[in-house]
């Protein structure tokens, strides 16, 4: 209850233990703790020991109103906490044991803190819409990947249904079978099968596995209260139109971090969700080059990468001649050391830094960034995008890859690397990216998206703030 006797809305907000779904997550807790709502943000314990390791103790527990609470994630602790967890054994572990622990800690919260009345939760994190459910809370999805991510994803049983899926044999991955153009996904006319999650080729140990529980997933987020994006009307609207004919209210309330900029209470600033420590030099290092000069490579936390696609990647980077900051997280090639040469450092001392890990956000709205190289993760797409920073795309894994047609063929802000990464075609794309036509064109693309992002964060008519005064409003519909 609150001074006038009313009862304050408490938010249960649960990602999936990863960063990229942290990120976007937290940002919106906060905004709603400037709301009024009290926040219980829940990590897996794993996630948590991690978190509290890069951001102190003392940063994340010094708010009575927006508190941390932890339950198991079922797997054995990894020895190395900076490992690069498996998704899918996340996944599995997951939604085979957290029910009941999640419903005791929402039982625990109503009897020891204040009752949750509303829970909003990862699209992966299915098992709660359970809990939410047999509660009696109402519960709103929060979908971390790009809406067209989703409206892909949506689609695998008619992939499946009409024997376009799975690959029958990998060789046809080679043969152009890949290229056939898929009309059956709602507002992606002329995406080919390569750019389709590629889960449902079933080609890698645990892709079933992982199409079933998206399959699961979907069918649970359909029954949810709404559907919550970290995107914007301006760069998604047709597809968040198609996807509200089969979920309930679609949400779009991106880019998350300009909302957080304008809206979130600035008394939380101290609450970081890095799980890496980030190298404060980054800035120190841009701020030293000129303005659009450097390319920023960086492949997000869950891509991993051979050795021979590390060498090709730093000898493109090398050849180009352009100043680059590469941010080469532990665990990107394996867990053991970055792997770079002594050769790659002396050729590159005068314009190159390598770190392990950053403030991105900081990074790629900093006046020196040109150009990103990335794997296309959703919140690295919309953060380049909203900052005017037209990309390279490697896409790996998931999502990536509907994130990488879109932002080539759709919006014209990227280009991708094609096949196999080899040194000749980085060095020839970092050179077309930062220095010729069709950067510059990619880059005008991007400045024209990068106002109509902070347009939708900024005015009160602005498609992000009205979309989050909609869903606040259905939040609180049931107090
Ligand atoms: N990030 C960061 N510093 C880094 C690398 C990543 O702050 O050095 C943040 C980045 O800003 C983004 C998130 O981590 O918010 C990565 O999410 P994304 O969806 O781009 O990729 P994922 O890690 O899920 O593959």
């Amino acid at each position: 209850m609150d001074s006038n006797g009313e009862t304050k809305p408490h938010a249960l907000v649960i990602p999936a233990p990863a960063q990229g779904h942290i990120n976007p997550m937290l940002k919106l807790a906060k905004i709603l703790h400037s709301k009024g709502f009290l926040i219980t943000f829940v990590n897996t314990e794993f996630t948590h020991r991690r978190l509290l390791k890069s951001q102190g103790s003392d940063a994340l527990n010094r708010f009575p109103s927006f508190r941390f609470e932890t339950i198991p994630d079922g797997l054995p602790p990894p020895e190395n906490t900076e490992v690069t967890q498996n998704v899918y054994d996340i996944c599995r572990s997951t939604q085979e044991t957290c029910l009941l622990p999640f419903k005791n800690l929402v039982g625990k919260l109503g009897d020891c803190f204040s009752p949750v009345t509303c829970i909003v939760s990862d699209l992966l994190m299915g098992f709660t819409l359970d809990a939410a459910n047999e509660l009696g809370i109402p519960e709103f999805i929060f979908s971390t990947g790009g809406a067209g991510a989703l409206v892909c994803s949506e689609q695998f049983p008619t992939l499946l249904d009409n024997g376009l899926m799975p690959l029958k044999d990998p060789s046809y991955a080679v043969n152009g079978y890949l290229d056939t153009i898929v009309d059956c996904i709602p507002n992606m006319k002329g995406i080919p099968l390569k750019y389709i999650p590629p889960f449902v080729r079933y080609i890698n140990p645990g892709d079933e596995f992982m199409v079933e529980f998206t399959n699961v997933q979907i069918k649970k987020a359909k029954m949810a209260s709404g559907i919550i994006f970290n995107t914007f009307d301006d760069l998604e609207h047709d597809i968040l139109g198609s996807l509200a004919s089969v979920f309930p209210p679609c949400y779009g309330i991106g880019p998350l971090h300009l909302l957080e900029n304008n809206m979130a209470d600035q008394t939380l600033t101290s609450i970081g969700s890095n799980l890496w420590k980030e190298d404060p030099e980054c800035i120190n290092w841009l701020d030293s080059k000129p303005p659009s000069s450097v390319v920023y490579v960086n492949f997000g936390s869950i891509t991993v990468m051979t050795p021979q696609q590390l060498a090709e990647f730093s000898w493109g980077l090398a050849n180009s001649k352009h100043p680059f900051l590469w941010i080469v997280r532990l665990g990107l090639v394996g867990n053991e050391s970055d792997g770079l040469p002594p050769e790659f450092f002396q050729e590159t001392s005068d314009r190159g830094m390598v770190a392990g890990w950053c403030p991105q956000e900081q990074v790629i709205s900093h006046p020196s960034v040109g150009g990103f190289l990335t794997h296309c993760g959703w919140n690295s797409t919309v953060e380049s995008i909203s900052s005017g920073v037209p990309m390279i795309c490697w896409p790996f894994f998931s999502d990536q890859f509907p994130n990488c047609w879109l932002s080539c063929e759709k919006w014209g802000v990227a280009m991708e690397i094609e096949g196999d990464v080899k040194r000749d075609e980085v060095e020839r794309l970092v050179m077309e990216l930062m220095g010729q036509e069709k950067g510059f064109m990619m880059r005008k693309n991007a400045m024209s998206l990068k106002n109509k992002a902070h347009d939708a964060c900024t005015f009160p008519d602005g498609s992000s703030v009205i979309a989050l005064e909609l869903l606040i409003h259905q939040m609180k519909k049931t107090l």
